[in-house]
């Protein structure tokens, strides 16, 4: 007997008596399917189970949108739709034949009486039942996991590239920047050296001697650049390095004003240290250029001549440096903003617009902050600024 043969090779009918599989067989009709041809279709009444005896079928579901979308594929001695069957519920896939098919129909009311004629039949339907299921809810849960990874993996990477693009856009900027400045030295170098080299002969010493005066003004001016861009390199990617050991801050400031001053006659500094004054912690070169800029920038904004006081300070933790000048000052809304990379206020020092490119205080603070201190300026309008900065003391 052919529907016989089929249950007993049947996944789920296996071991089954065949007490129990002779009258399910008997209930059960032949039917042969042509490669393509709808079985059963998604949203039917569900009244018969299916076994597929040979060929292959389809188990598609229609999405949202009307799109079908494959499911699984079943082969022979696989049972079909019970599942909707025994519940009488509509059919929740379609099952579409993907070769020339032979399939069993199994009427529902023959398979429930099997199943409760064996009670290891129904358990083994319930077990595979339940399995699907499971796996259903299993590749939900998987799925989930795997969209929230993704989520995370995509916030990273978005984090990534906007910082990507905030950082090429302040590279162009910078080097924007510096592209028109480095120019307007360049400019003014060559049109000097075009004027010596053309009209030296007739040029008078006084002539001579200004313009190369400016020639020496302007390339330094450019190598005060390249070293500032250098520093900030350097910084920007933590490669600077700091010896930091205890020193003698009052000796520091004595020996670089007195260096300032045997460069300029007009230089008048005025340097206030307690008597007693403890060792601070920092790296030496590093305060130097801390100071010189300070101190270069009071000399740039203030009358030449008025006095430049420094001072230092100390309290529990902290010694304080001061720079006071009596120039033009800063505006209160500019007293942030000048720490910022590249900012400069479009001001006038004693001789015409002050020439900087704006590094000077942001590596002044970059400087401070990595040896533990802090740098700030107090500065009322109309009068000129004091900038002051801390550095811990020596244990
Ligand atoms: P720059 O090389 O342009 O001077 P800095 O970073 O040293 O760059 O200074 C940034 C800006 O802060 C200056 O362009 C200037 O506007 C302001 N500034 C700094 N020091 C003083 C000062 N002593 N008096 C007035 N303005 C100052």
């Amino acid at each position: 007997m052919e529907a016989l043969a089929a249950l007993q090779k049947a996944v789920d009918f296996k071991d089954v008596p065949r007490a129990t599989l002779e009258p399910l067989a008997v209930a059960m009709e032949q039917c042969r399917y042509a490669s393509g041809a709808v079985i059963y279709q998604e949203g039917d009444p569900a009244e018969h189970a299916y076994l597929v005896e040979s060929g292959y079928v389809n188990l598609t579901s229609i999405k949202t949108g009307g799109e079908a979308g494959f499911v699984v594929e079943v082969g022979p001695g696989s049972l079909l739709g019970e599942m909707t069957a025994f519940t009488e519920r509509a059919r929740t896939v379609s099952a579409i034949a993907s070769t020339d098919c032979v399939v069993w129909r199994i009427p529902v009311e023959a398979l429930r009486k099997a199943v409760c004629a064996d009670p290891q039949l129904a358990w083994d339907m319930m077990r595979s039942a339940m399995e699907l299921v499971l796996e259903k809810d299993l590749n939900v849960i998987f799925t989930r996991q795997h969209a929230s990874e993704l989520k995370r993996a995509v916030d990273v990477e978005r984090q990534t590239v906007s910082q990507l693009r905030a950082d090429h856009q302040r590279r162009d900027e910078r080097i924007a920047i510096m592209a028109h400045d480095v120019r307007t030295p360049l400019a003014v170098i060559m049109g000097c050296t075009q004027v010596l080299r053309d009209r030296w002969p007739s040029l008078e010493d006084k002539e001579r001697r200004r313009l190369l005066e400016s020639i020496s003004r302007q390339a330094g001016g450019l190598l005060g650049l390249v070293q500032d861009a250098l520093e900030v390199a350097s910084i920007e990617t933590g490669e600077l390095r700091y010896d930091i050991r205890p020193l003698d801050m009052a000796e520091l400031v004595r020996c670089l004003v007195a260096d300032l001053c045997a460069a300029d006659d007009d230089l008048n500094v005025v340097v206030r240290v307690p008597e007693e004054l403890p060792k601070a912690l920092g790296d030496e070169q590093r305060h130097r250029e801390i100071l010189f800029n300070l101190l270069t920038n009071a000399m740039k904004f203030s009358p030449r001549g008025e006095p430049i006081e420094v001072e230092l300070d100390v309290d529990a933790e902290m010694l304080t440096v001061s720079v006071t000048d009596h120039g033009i000052g800063i505006e209160p809304e500019d007293v942030r903003r000048i720490f910022a990379k590249f900012s400069r206020v479009e001001q006038l020092d004693g001789d015409g617009l002050a020439e900087g490119y704006g590094l000077g205080l942001y590596i002044c603070k970059s400087l401070v902050e990595a040896q533990g201190g802090n740098i700030w300026v107090e500065s009322k309008p109309g009068e000129g600024p004091t900038f002051k900065y801390t550095l811990p003391i020596a244990g």
